[in-house]
């Protein structure tokens, strides 16, 4: 379930400046395939047309053979699971922002999820510390710290698909390497959508797509790219 197809999608924010220029992929379900290129490329503005963050201008973007304009954001995004460059998060505690992933979940399932992120010691808190009526509750939460609340809402989604932007970005490297593991015991038999700045952080996708200035200059595994490069 969850297979996506980009068909030769074209978008810009201004007119006179044309950032992806006919991309076409699939990722079929269950799959991973993993967007590469340096800053600037349009990594990121792909990943937010599939969640709809922006309206598709021309070609098509569909999941499971359905064209996504065909239907609401909500009933999409019910079935995508995000986790950006740039977590925001809501003014409410910790647990709270995790929950939101599916509000039916118990407080022992928010906190495997936050176990699984490594953030099961904050779950009472509030995520900005500056937050007056609450007080000594509050807690400053760093971008890698908000990352990991993303992460976890996530896993605590577990939904058909994934996006990853850059998902472990703002890490350290022995937290990332800790949830990089997580992440992929999360998108293994998911439908996932990785971007990435370098091709040794995706090493096991079912297919890398290189993007450079909005186009696709290279696709192949990790090994092929390799040898070519
Ligand atoms: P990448 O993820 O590969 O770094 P992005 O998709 O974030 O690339 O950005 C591609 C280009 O689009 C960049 O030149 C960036 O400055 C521009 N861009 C991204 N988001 C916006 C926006 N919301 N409004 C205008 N320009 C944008
Ligand atoms: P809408 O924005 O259309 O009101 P909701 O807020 O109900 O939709 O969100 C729909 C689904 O999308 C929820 O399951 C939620 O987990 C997910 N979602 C919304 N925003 C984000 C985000 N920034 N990061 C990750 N998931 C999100």
């Amino acid at each position: 379930q969850g297979a996506i197809s980009f068909k030769d999608v074209h978008f810009s924010y201004d007119p006179a400046r044309p950032i992806l220029k006919g991309i076409s992929f699939e990722v079929p379900a269950g799959k991973t395939v993993a967007v590469v290129g340096p800053s600037g490329a349009g990594k990121s503005t792909l990943s937010r047309l599939l969640y709809r963050f922006y309206d598709i201008q021309s070609g098509s973007v569909s999941v499971d053979g359905q064209d996504i304009r065909t239907v609401t954001q909500k009933s999409l995004r019910s079935v995508i699971g995000m986790v950006p460059q740039d977590t925001v998060l809501f003014n409410d505690t910790v647990a709270y922002n995790i929950r939101y992933g599916r509000p039916s979940a118990t407080d022992a399932e928010v906190k495997a999820a936050a176990e699984i992120a490594q953030i099961a010691h904050f779950i009472d808190l509030l995520p900005e510390g500056f937050d007056t009526k609450v007080g000594e509750r509050g807690l400053k939460l760093s971008g890698g710290e908000k990352q990991r609340v993303a992460i976890a809402r996530t896993v605590l989604k577990a939904p058909p698909i994934l996006i990853l932007d850059e998902a472990t970005s703002a890490l350290d490297t022995t937290t990332e390497r800790d949830i990089q593991t997580a992440l992929d015991v999360v998108s293994k038999n998911r439908t996932t959508l990785v971007i990435a700045h370098r091709l040794s952080t995706v090493i096991g996708a079912d297919e890398i797509i290189v993007l450079k200035s909005g186009e696709i200059a290279e696709r192949g595994t990790h090994t092929t790219l390799l040898q070519k490069n």
